[in-house]
C-alpha cells in the first residue's frame, strides 16, 4: 500500500555519499536502510551524551552488522562509523534522558525526556563529520506524527538547520527526514517495504527504543520496560502495524 508522504519507489543517487544519524534505535535503523537503497556511500554518526539508554550506543555495531548482511549492495555501500561524545550535552540537560528522575508530562507539556536543542546540536557536529568526509546528504529520524512534540524533530526546525548548515559551512548539505510525516505503525511498514520480512524482524529484534535501557523483557513489538512513552509508542505502533 502507498502511504502518502512515503517514496518507497528506490531512487537510488549512485554518485552521493550520506551520513545517517544512527542512534540504535527503531527510527534510525529504517533510515538507514532507505540511505543504503539510495546512496553509493553511506556512513553512520552516532552521540554519546550521558545518556540513561546508554545501551543503544551497544546495540549500533550489532545492527550495522546484521544490516550489511541483509544484502550485497548494503554491504558495499555502508561505511565508517564515527561516535561523538557529547558529555557537555547531558551536563547542562537537567532531564530524565540524563538524570535518574521520572519520566512524566512536565507543565511545559513536553515529556521530561526533553533534552532542549539536541539535534541542533547533533546536526552541527553531524555537518562538521560530513563537510570533512565529503558528505552531502544527512539523514535523520525526526519525526512530527508522534514525537511527543519535541520542537527540534519539527519539519521547520530540520528545514532551518539544512539552510544554517549550507550557509555556516559554504557546502551544500540536503537534511532528509524520511519518517517526518508518518507514525510508528508506518515506520514498521517502511521497513518492512523497504527490506522485507527479514529486514523488518531485525528491527524488531535488534533496535531499541526504551527510555529506561531495559532488554530484559521480550513483547512481540522488541525489548524494553513496556512502560515509559518510547515503549508505549512503539507497542501501539506495532499494535495497528499488525492489525492493518
Ligand atoms: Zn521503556
Amino acid at each position: 500500500m502507498r502511504r502518502p508522504g512515503i517514496d518507497t519507489a528506490r531512487v537510488t543517487l549512485l554518485t552521493d555519499k550520506a551520513l545517517v544519524l544512527f542512534s540504535g534505535g527503531q527510527d534510525s535503523t529504517v533510515c538507514l536502510a532507505w540511505a543504503l537503497e539510495r546512496f553509493a556511500q553511506v556512513e553512520t554518526i552516532g552521540f554519546a551524551y550521558g545518556q540513561r539508554h546508554v545501551i543503544e550506543l551497544d546495540v549500533r555495531p550489532r545492527i550495522r552488522n546484521k544490516i550489511a548482511g541483509l544484502k550485497a549492495e548494503w554491504s558495499d555501500r555502508l561505511g565508517a562509523d564515527h561516535i561523538v561524545p557529547l558529555a557537555a550535552l547531558g551536563a547542562v540537560s537537567e532531564t530524565a534522558l540524563t538524570r535518574d528522575t521520572a519520566i512524566e508530562m512536565a507543565s511545559n507539556n513536553l515529556p521530561t525526556t526533553f533534552v532542549p536543542g539536541r539535534n541542533l546540536v547533533f546536526f552541527t557536529f553531524a555537518g562538521a563529520v560530513a563537510y570533512r568526509r565529503g558528505l552531502k546528504h544527512l539523514v535523520a529520524g525526526m519525526c512530527e506524527t508522534d514525537y511527543s512534540g519535541y520542537p527540534d524533530c519539527r519539519d521547520d526546525t530540520v528545514k532551518a538547520m539544512q539552510l544554517a548548515l549550507t550557509l555556516g559551512m559554504d557546502r551544500r548539505f540536503v537534511l532528509h527526514t524520511p519518517l517526518m510525516w508518518v507514525d510508528k505503525a508506518a515506520t514498521f511498514a517502511l521497513a518492512r517495504d523497504i527490506g522485507g520480512q527479514t529486514f523488518l524482524d531485525l528491527v524488531v529484534e535488534e533496535t531499541h527504543s526504551c527510555y529506561l535501557g531495559d532488554r530484559s523483557k521480550r513483547h512481540p513489538w522488541g525489548y524494553g520496560c513496556g512502560e515509559c512513552p518510547a515503549c508505549k509508542l512503539r507497542s501501539d505502533g506495532f499494535a495497528r502495524f499488525t492489525a492493518a
